[in-house]
């Protein structure tokens, strides 16, 4: 093969060099992939700092310019097998294709070389692309391919003693092109087998670590978004992650939080006592604390966990805010809704006894028939009222329960009914005036009992609520199928805190005034879901002091008997 022995020792000259500079490139291959490993595992680590992924993308960018390089080749690039298409596809970064090569080159690991060498484990040389029936000619042509070698990446894993206990075919290395018409050797073949070894660790590594990231993300995204407050510490004290909710639970939005001591971002001296106890005794506690937060105040029950490193040592706390104001304030109103229904039942009762004793105690017939009369309505008026109590209790455990309101449908004449409410509710007191002021109102379907129930409410409320007295007046329009009623007095009106809460269920205005007036707070919450269940809507404007408007719509047809009466037509047509 050789001319002379000079020749052939200049050859193996050159082949030791060629050998020296391979084992330099093979150790920082090495070098890297070790460097790799140790980042991915300090990832883990709740303070990892995430490496770029421009430094892993440069590790490899040098690993294919090298391999070209030292193979004399002009082109490098490896294809990766991807489970969900079946496809080996190329990879970026590659030496010597455009991106656009890179994205176009790709073939079905059953077609090709690639998928030859990819199904096989075994190498193979091509000295003419063209010709070679075993090529897959788009991509020759593609990448104008006119020699090359192809070889496994080859992922194993070894025991103790070095023994290959797994090994995965992750994809192929291809070198293209010899430069100076040069043919690809046995001996290039090997040379590319040796990188390719070293290549398939950092590869595996650098999606390892590509999904690492993606997951961490994901994870932070998660945790930034979930409603309760979350804040991490590590074991110095330092915090590595608060979310939003607890940024601005502690007032630290758009802050710079990371890195910082707990204490130079929280005032809150529980929370810190607390973090204080859990980083010093390794501790977990479950506590329950009061913020005030955009002036009002708000209750968080506070969970935190010791988190643990690989080896279980402590390495930091978490601490999770739970905002249960909403869920105490519940509770503080049905215990003060127990004592208010307690009240509310006994009044009338004691009422009742009262007038029932006094009639048994007349033995002598004391009083008249006209006096017996006005005890008997009297006793009668509490009985309406127990039973409104009653039934009005039962309804709210109904809806509670997740049950309709079932109505009974029928055609109701409003102004009628309005009259008929404003007679008997006169009839409670004598400091107001009542004025009805009702368009040419027409006939609804609706629940007769339970629009009365509705009318009767706002009425009552209307009376209760403006001790001095007043004009009461009740409106009625109608428009576009709907008619709206209003109910308007000129009483203590309602605080603008109060007045998204006042339809739902205990709630009370808690003042000097309303405390004279009896209530349980179930009227509005019952009448807003009567309303609702006929498809219409109510709400409240009013001014303290001055007086408030309760309006509600009521369709004419309620949207069921609609839809049914639109497929009677349609079924007649
Ligand atoms: P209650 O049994 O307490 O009257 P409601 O559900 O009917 O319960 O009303 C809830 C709260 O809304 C009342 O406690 C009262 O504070 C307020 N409220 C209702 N109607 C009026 C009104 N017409 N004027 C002022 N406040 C009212």
């Amino acid at each position: 093969m050789f001319d002379s022995n000079e020749a052939l020792l200049a050859r193996v000259e050159e082949l030791q060099k060629e050998l020296e500079e391979s084992k330099q490139y093979i150790a920082t291959l090495e070098k890297a992939k070790r460097e790799l490993e140790q980042k991915i595992r300090s990832l883990s680590e709740p303070s990892g700092e995430p490496i770029p992924i421009t430094e892993i993308e440069e590790t490899l960018k040098r690993f294919v310019r090298k391999t070209a390089e030292i193979l004399y080749a002009e082109k490098c690039v490896f294809m990766l097998f991807d489970k969900e298409s079946g496809e080996l596809v190329a990879t970026k970064p590659a030496y010597g294709l455009t991106d656009e090569e890179i994205k176009a080159f790709r073939v079905r690991a059953t077609q090709g070389v690639s998928g030859e060498v990819f199904r096989t484990g075994k190498p193979i040389i091509i000295h003419d692309a063209l010709n070679d029936e075993r090529t897959y000619k788009d991509n020759v042509a593609l990448l104008h391919v006119r020699n090359g070698v192809c070889v496994p990446l080859i992922s194993e894993k070894r025991d103790e003693e070095g023994r290959v206990i797994e090994s995965t075919t992750i994809g192929v290395l291809h070198v293209f092109n010899q430069r100076y018409g040069n043919i690809f050797t046995e001996e290039d073949v090997r040379l590319l087998q040796r990188y390719a070894k070293n290549a398939t660790a950092v590869i595996l590594n650098a999606q390892i670590y590509r999904e690492f990231v993606a997951e961490k993300e994901d994870l932070e995204h998660i945790i930034e978004s979930v409603y309760a407050g979350l804040l991490m510490v590590n074991k110095d004290g330092r915090i590595t992650q608060m979310n939003a909710s607890a940024r601005s639970m502690f007032g630290a939005q758009g802050k710079d939080v990371l890195g910082k001591m707990y204490y130079e971002v929280i005032d809150e001296p529980k929370v810190k006592d607390i973090l204080v106890q859990c980083l010093t005794e390794n501790t977990e506690i479950a506590s329950e604390i009061s913020l005030r937060l955009d002036e009002s105040e708000r209750i968080y029950q506070v969970q935190t966990a010791l988190v643990k490193g690989e080896e279980q040592q402590p390495i930091g706390v978490v601490a999770i805010f739970n905002d249960i104001t909403e869920i105490r304030n519940v509770e503080r109103m049905k215990t003060a809704f127990v004592s208010t229904v307690s009240h509310e039942l006994r009044t009338p009762l004691t009422s009742i006894k009262g007038f029932i004793s006094t009639l048994l105690m007349d033995e002598e017939g004391y009083y008249d028939r006209d006096t017996q009369r006005e005890f008997y309505t009297i006793i009668d008026t509490e009985c309406d009222r127990l039973t409104r109590l009653i039934s009005d209790l039962l309804n709210v455990s109904r809806i509670e329960a997740g049950r309709a309101l079932e109505l009974n449908l029928k055609p109701v004449n409003l102004p009628n009914l309005i009259e008929k409410v404003v007679t008997v509710q006169k009839s409670y007191t004598n400091k107001h005036t009542f004025k009805i002021e009702l368009d040419d109102l027409p006939e609804i379907t609706a629940d007769e009992d339970k629009v009365d129930q509705i009318l009767t409410n706002l009425t009552n409320n209307a009376i209760k609520y403006s001790p001095k007295g007043g004009q009461i007046t009740i409106t009625g329009t109608s428009k576009d199928g709907m008619v709206t009623i209003s109910v308007a007095d000129q009483g203590m009106g309602i605080p603008k805190d109060h007045l998204p809460k006042v339809f739902e269920r205990f709630h009370r205005v808690d003042n000097r005034d309303t405390r004279e007036v009896g209530g349980t707070g179930i009227g509005l919450y019952l009448v807003k879901h009567l309303v609702e269940a006929h498809g219409g809507k109510i709400w409240v404007e009013s001014e303290l002091g001055k007086g408030s408007t309760f309006t509600f719509t009521l369709p004419i047809t309620p949207p069921s008997e609609e839809e049914e009466e639109t497929k009677e037509k349609e079924a007649v047509a």
